[in-house]
């Protein structure tokens, strides 16, 4: 283009010089104008392609020159190793050290002085990582090797390992191994898998024998009214029994998921510990059980009133299941920090060291007779994911042969501007 312009500058010059002495005004006037013409083009395009280049310095500037300068490739190394979520482990051909993190200290429980310049057999002796760091050395790369720590808590990694060809070609000069914690994936990938066994066999006891009542009815005992009416009875009971099951597992599911809203507001306590109690007497009444709403008129709680009400009627019902006959259910209010309703019977108790799991789904300490009683196993998870959502908890406390008291914390409504 510039080439162009030159060229075309000095032809009409000279043109110019040809006819300033000999063409007419006009002609002169002409070439003149052609000259100035293509002086300001070549003006032009000077000034805009030197700003493109200046332009250009100064992005190249930013993007290189004072980022190499403010950090140099050692020290973002160092940061970036050092800032991994991940442990890493680099061993020359001699399996020793060369250099690590922060987390792979950890990992193996040593102080970071202690690490560089061991030798892998010192570091751990577990044979998983040893056999993968052995296959980095000679050229093979592994991943997803399965390493299990034992320190205070039992941790995994899914380890993988790169060889390092570093040198003059005669095979890795070093491997380097990268640890990931999977531990939290594991432990969520067992908590599925159990949940999904505990789901198939409470569903699938009922519903055998749902199908062997079914059988037998088909094969003659339709013709007799009395074992039709029994045996019917039974897949009703049963049927029902899957239905709470699967209601309680929506339930559950909505609310550990964050799908229930909580419509807090205060509510008065003592009638809705009658309302859970109304519900509940035609089960007492036949083992006499007496239940007695403790709670004084007035007092005031700020909870959803029907998610509440589920609360306490769970943990009601717990203690006429568990309880034996003539024996007595309390519900009562105390104040303080956080509002008090406590549950406590009379009953069976239950055994200390299963106290601590008694929350978790499917979780009972008799599963038999829990069965027996027409129980999901799920009642007190949902006592404890509710009183979460209203920000509080449930506590328990227990004594064999004694009784059992549950005690629903919940915080006090928040203070209105
Ligand atoms: P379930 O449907 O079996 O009642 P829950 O989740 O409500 O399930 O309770 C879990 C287990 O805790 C019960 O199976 C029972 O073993 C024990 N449990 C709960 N409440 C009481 C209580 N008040 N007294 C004794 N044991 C109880």
């Amino acid at each position: 283009m510039r080439k162009f312009l030159l060229i075309f500058i000095a032809a009409s010059s000279l043109l110019t010089l040809v006819f300033l002495f000999t063409a007419s005004t006009k002609g002169r006037i002409l070439f003149a104008s052609l000259t100035c013409a293509s002086a300001l083009a070549l003006i032009l395009h000077h000034f805009v392609s030197t700003r493109k280049e200046n332009e250009q310095h100064q992005l190249e500037d930013h993007s290189q020159a004072p980022v190499q300068r403010q950090f140099p490739v050692d020290a973002l190394f160092d940061a970036t190793i050092t800032s991994m979520r991940e442990g890493m482990l680099v061993v020359d051909r001699d399996m020793r050290v060369v250099a690590s993190n922060p987390v792979a200290y950890r990992l193996f429980g040593s102080a970071p002085r202690n690490v560089t310049n061991q030798r892998l057999t010192e570091l751990t002796r577990n044979p998983a990582v040893y056999q993968a760091f052995l296959d980095g050395l000679q050229g093979i790369e592994r991943s997803g090797v399965k390493v299990d720590m034992v320190g205070i808590e039992r941790s995994v990694f899914d380890l993988c390992v790169t060889p390092l060809a570093l040198g003059n070609g005669n095979g890795p000069s070093g491997a380097l191994g990268v640890f990931v914690d999977v531990t939290r994936t594991e432990h969520l990938e067992l908590v599925r898998q159990e949940f999904l066994s505990n789901v198939s066999h409470e569903l699938r006891t009922p519903l055998t024998s749902v199908l062997a009542f079914v059988e037998t009815l088909e094969n003659g005992a339709l013709e007799d009214p009395d074992s039709s009416r029994r045996f019917l009875a039974i897949i009703r009971k049963n049927a029902s029994r899957m239905h709470e099951l699967i209601d309680e597992l929506l339930e559950l599911t909505a609310i550990e998921g964050g799908n229930v809203r909580l419509r807090a507001a205060e509510v008065e306590l003592k009638p809705l510990v009658d309302e859970s109690i109304a519900a509940l007497s035609a089960k007492a009444e036949p083992r006499e059980i007496t239940l007695i709403n403790d709670v004084s008129a007035g007092v005031k709680v700020y909870a959803d009133d029907r998610r509440l009400e589920r609360m306490l009627t769970n943990l009601i019902d717990n203690g006429i299941k568990f309880n034996g006959p003539k024996g007595q259910v309390t519900i009562r209010h105390e104040p303080g920090a956080r509002d008090k309703i406590i549950v406590e019977d009379d009953g069976d108790g239950i055994p200390m060291h299963h106290l601590e799991r008694l929350f978790e789904r499917f979780y009972r300490v008799d599963r038999a007779r829990s069965s027996d009683m027409g129980g999901t196993g799920l009642g007190l998870a949902i006592v404890k994911h509710l009183a979460l959502l209203h920000g509080g908890e449930v506590t328990v406390t227990s004594e064999l042969e004694k009784g059992t008291s549950f005690t629903i914390h919940l915080p006090h409504a928040p203070e209105s501007n």
